[in-house]
């Protein structure tokens, strides 16, 4: 789509090109939302493609995914033997509702950003026990976990020009057993309910509800709980349908329908009794 009320695309090649902010101004990423729609607000785009940040950087200590890496590239990514959850990379890969069209411009950065409650590599990043590195204007970079990031539907954390510099996945969580739910009221329909859990070798099980609710909600246990202590942690957390997140895409019931029964499933399957 044109947005023809953009009268300037800058085109840094370094962060310190971009020394104000003001109303106006929005950081382009693959642009896939950004040209989907007019936006009114927005007279100039800063293009973060020109800093050249390496798309993927895998490390002893985990795997390092710039903001400007494309869907595309994350899925394409084949980790070494003991980092059993990189399939997870592609499950949550193929729950946009989107084409290879999108998969092909859109970023992982731009998804954070958006802060959608269906954003799949949001419940990836989430799942993975992500950190994000975030660089303010002024001062230095800061961290903020994956989880804490996002407040609400199309709500999160950053300052204004803040940008999403970097995301880090740990190795030890990228080494651990996981089980993957997800469910969509139509075929490759937006996500009513993408729900993960991931259990570590000394078996700390680690659960995390997304799309259905309007925020990722991690729950941590030591050890597999008992199905009514799965049970009765999620309504601990998320006290009736008012905590869920209703839209089109399924009601506030529904998907806590779907949470409690994904979350039962997920639980069996890693090995809870
Ligand atoms: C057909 C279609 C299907 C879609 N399906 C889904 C879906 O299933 N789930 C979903 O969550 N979204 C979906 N989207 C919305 C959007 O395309 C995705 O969220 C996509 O991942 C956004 O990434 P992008 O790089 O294209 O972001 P852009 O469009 O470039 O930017 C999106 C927003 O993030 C900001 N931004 C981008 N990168 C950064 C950064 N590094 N730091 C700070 N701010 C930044 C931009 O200023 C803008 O406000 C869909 C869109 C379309 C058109």
């Amino acid at each position: 789509m044109n947005i023809d009320t953009i009268r300037e695309i800058k085109r840094p090649t370094a962060k310190d090109e971009v020394r104000e902010w003001r109303p106006g101004y929005a950081w382009l990423g693959g642009g896939t939302w950004l040209f989907s729609e007019l936006q009114p607000a927005l007279d100039t785009l800063i293009d973060l493609h020109g800093l050249n940040w390496p798309a993927l950087q895998s490390s002893a200590a985990g795997l390092d995914i710039a903001a400007t890496c494309r869907i595309v590239e994350l899925h394409d990514f084949e980790g070494p033997a003991e980092w059993h959850a990189v399939p997870l990379i592609r499950l949550c890969c193929d729950s946009f509702l989107a084409s290879f069209k999108i998969w092909n411009a859109a970023t992982i950065g731009g998804n954070i950003v958006m802060s959608l409650p269906a954003g799949p590599m949001i419940s990836l990043v989430s799942a993975l026990e992500g950190r994000l590195t975030l660089w303010p204007m002024a001062g230095e970079p800061r961290e903020v976990a994956m989880v804490d990031f996002v407040t609400g539907n199309h709500a999160n954390v950053l300052q204004p020009g803040e940008p999403v510099r970097n995301i880090h996945l740990p190795a030890s969580a990228l080494k651990k057993r996981f089980a993957f739910r997800r469910a969509s009221l139509t075929h490759l329909g937006r996500s009513a309910a993408l729900i993960i859990g991931t259990q570590a070798g000394d078996g700390e099980f680690v659960l995390t509800l997304t799309a259905a609710t309007p925020r990722p909600i991690q729950l941590r246990f030591a050890t597999l709980p008992s199905a009514i202590e799965l049970r009765d942690a999620i309504d601990t957390r998320l006290p009736g349908e008012a905590a869920y997140f209703g839209d089109v895409h399924g009601s506030a019931a529904y998907k806590r329908h779907l949470t409690h029964y994904f979350a039962e499933q997920i639980r069996a399957e890693l090995g809870g009794k």
